[in-house]
């Protein structure tokens, strides 16, 4: 089942590596970024070369206003969304709770992190639900281990807004069943991504903690794109309301 996939912040990272795959796989893939157009419009073309099909959009996935354009425009570029992988996220602010100061940052984590599931699902729904005349489809929740373990040092806001998303998949899974969708969960270890430079001592944190996983490394974003590709096919029919671990069984 292929159709038009939107992966949220696929500029690079796991979604660029999800959107990648997407393509390879035969769907036809809307590239969301919010500020830095390059990157997006370069694996567009990267996936015009390899014989797929992709298109780039504009939006803060934050901001609902937004979201609901970018949808409009993916309408009229590719066709109405049939699959969702909502993969944006920032790290936000890193910092003891007490140390918390700035209400704004906390607002900012949440509103990408939590409120832009709520937003492109919204409007996701609207155009795949069977009771409204559509085809169906798949959304995938980009949650964290960090849901599960409270996050690394100072992390506590950002594994909380995991925590939101990990609930939201459940709940939104039951009510949207009769629409003929699915939404399952992911929760990636830590992934070699430049989101990792937001912890407390950057990218250095990786190397720290490798000997810890089970599996001895940290994980590759094609790993997590394998992982994500399996959800959005058949193959995955009979899985909802529910969230796996790809971790290297941290
Ligand atoms: P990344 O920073 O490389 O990619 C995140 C992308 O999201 C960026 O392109 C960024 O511009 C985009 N983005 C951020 N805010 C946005 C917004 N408001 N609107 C639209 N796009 C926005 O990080 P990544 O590691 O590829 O992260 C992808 C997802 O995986 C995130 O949800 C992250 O929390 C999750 N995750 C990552 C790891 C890891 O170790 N890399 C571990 C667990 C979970």
């Amino acid at each position: 089942m292929a159709g038009v996939l939107l992966v949220t912040g696929a500029g690079r990272g796991i979604g660029a590596a999800i959107a990648r795959l997407g393509a390879a796989r035969g769907w036809r893939v809307a590239v969301n970024y919010s500020r830095s157009r390059a990157p997006a419009e370069a694996l567009v073309a990267e996936i015009a070369a390899a014989g797929g099909e992709a298109a780039a959009f504009a939006a803060d996935i934050g901001d609902s206003a937004a979201v609901t354009a970018m949808f409009a425009e993916i309408d009229q570029v590719l066709g109405p969304v049939t699959s969702l992988v909502n993969n944006a996220g920032i790290i936000g602010p890193v910092a003891r709770v007490e140390a918390l100061d700035d209400p704004q940052a906390l607002v900012a984590l949440y509103a990408t992190n939590v409120f832009g599931v709520f937003h492109c699902s919204r409007e996701a729904i609207r155009r795949m639900s069977r009771r409204r005349g559509g085809p169906g489809g798949v959304i995938i929740n980009i949650s964290s281990v960090a849901a599960r373990h409270g996050g690394l040092a100072g992390e506590v806001a950002y594994a909380s807004s995991k925590g939101a998303i990990d609930s939201l998949t459940t709940g939104l899974a039951r009510e949207v069943a009769a629409d003929g969708i699915r939404v399952v969960g992911l929760r990636p270890g830590l992934t070699d991504t430049d989101i990792n430079d937001g912890h407390d001592g950057g990218k250095s944190v990786l190397g720290v903690i490798a000997p810890t996983i089970p599996l001895g490394r940290i994980g590759r974003p094609e790993e997590i794109a394998e992982a994500a590709l399996f959800l959005l096919s058949d193959a995955a029919s009979y899985m909802t309301a529910t969230t796996i671990d790809v971790s290297g069984g941290r």
